[in-house]
């Protein structure tokens, strides 16, 4: 561990630190007139116990964004030592500054997370998502300094170099968007690269859903173990909880960070090992503190137990989908996450896929599901593929097979599902 003394701390000391931690951020936050006002009477009563901050109302994706850019920020602007945002499809970005507390804090928690995945000293980081006004690249710059371990920043994009550098420089810790060793892999395999060339021991994967089926063909292709990692711009970036070799959940610093998982439509809380909305509040932010911010991914705790690994914070269940980003067709609700497991369980169809929404003219729905698979697929993979997609789902979609390589690669998250249904 990174640091012993807090990562295992005793629960019932744990519990204590985040009721006092609760109380100073709520203090801290209600210095911003706009803040106070947001948490309104609520904010008055006395926090007794950590049940209590079920209390003070949600904040919401939108708030934040309606505080564009720093109507809900919480230390003088002078103190503001760098922006990060979140680029989202409408409206304002989500900002969030960070004083230099904030940086430190971004490193200590990210030091703790690379710990956890295996790192020791002499590692090789190369950091593969972009170092800018999204978190990655950054948070995982910072942890590794940290660490006094020796960073390679080459940020996102250029896969063919970044194949070379990771050999040449001999790379033990990959840290990227969690499909980018797909593109690592299929580059690889076009440029007839060696991928056993490579000294790769651990990926550091986040930003996006992954399911366990994606995390074996990664492993294997690239010959390492990889941890799922958490964060977002509004908590500070990545750095929020990660795997440890237990793989028994994710740990979340819960001396940093206190979580509430709740029902996504009536905000009620929900018992521990059920799913529910990730509801997060920050306890040692300055510039952006957040008070139960609803961030749509879901989860559950799986357990406040000692992990194996003698860590005392509590373990999340991996995202399964986000609330936003769970799929309505023809009444029957899926995440892309859970498609992607199907396909990848289905020999011959590789890891990329699109999930395409369309409506006829005639006004019903069609849902059609673009996959690269091997030649051949089409006659017989693809109609079993359909076969278990209907029976784990209740989904018949249309199949459509392509040749590797057919489908569109984003330069950031991949785009798992294209709805044309609107207007
Ligand atoms: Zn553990």
């Amino acid at each position: 561990m990174h640091q012993p003394a807090l990562e295992a701390l005793p629960r019932e000391r744990l519990d204590a630190l985040q009721l006092e931690r609760l109380r100073r951020t709520l203090a801290w936050a209600c210095v911003n007139p706009a803040y106070a006002q947001h948490v309104g009477p609520a904010a008055a009563g006395d926090l007794r116990t950590t049940a209590d901050w079920g209390r003070l109302p949600f904040l919401t994706k939108d708030d934040l964004r309606g505080a564009y850019p720093f109507a809900l920020a919480c230390a003088p602007p002078a103190a503001f030592r760098r922006v990060q945002m979140s680029s989202g499809t409408t409206g304002n970005p989500i900002v969030n500054p960070y004083t230099q507390g904030d940086i430190a804090q971004w490193a200590e928690v990210m030091a703790r997370c690379y710990v956890a995945a295996g790192a020791r000293a002499g590692d090789v980081v190369q950091i593969t998502p972009s170092f800018g006004l999204f978190t990655g690249g950054f948070g995982f710059h910072y942890g590794a300094e940290r660490l006094r371990l020796q960073i390679v920043p080459i940020g996102a994009g250029r896969t063919s170099l970044q194949l070379t550098l990771m050999r040449d420089l001999g790379a033990t810790i990959l840290a990227a968007i969690a499909t980018y060793p797909l593109r690592l892999i299929e580059v690889a395999r076009e440029e007839g690269f060696d991928l056993s060339s490579l000294h790769l021991r651990v990926a550091m994967l986040g930003s996006e859903m992954w399911s366990d089926d994606l995390r074996a063909v990664i492993e294997r292709e690239l010959g390492l173990t990889a941890f799922d990692i958490i964060g977002m711009t509004e908590t500070g970036g990545p750095g929020l909880g990660i795997e440890c070799p237990a793989r028994a959940g994710i740990h979340l610093w819960e001396d940093h960070y206190f979580c509430e998982v709740v029902d996504p439509i009536s905000g009620a809380p929900r018992p521990d090992g059920t799913e529910g909305e990730l509801v997060l509040s920050t306890l040692t932010r300055q510039g952006l503190p957040l008070i139960r911010y609803r961030t749509h991914d879901l989860t559950r705790v799986v357990s406040r137990a000692v992990c194996d690994c003698g860590r005392t914070h509590l373990r999340l269940d991996r995202f399964r989908g986000r609330t936003d980003d769970m799929v309505i067709y023809r009444g029957v609700n899926f995440y892309p996450r859970q498609i992607e497991s199907l396909i990848l369980s289905q020999p011959g169809a590789g890891p990329e896929y699109q999930i395409v929404l369309e409506r006829a003219p005639g006004g019903s729905d069609r849902l059609v599901l673009c996959i690269e698979a091997q030649p051949g697929f089409a006659a017989h993979g693809a109609p079993a593929l359909r076969e278990r997609i209907k029976t784990a789902l209740a989904l018949t979609p249309e199949i459509t097979v392509l040749a590797a390589g057919a489908l569109p690669r984003a330069p950031g998250k991949a785009v798992r599902v294209v709805d044309r249904r609107a207007g």
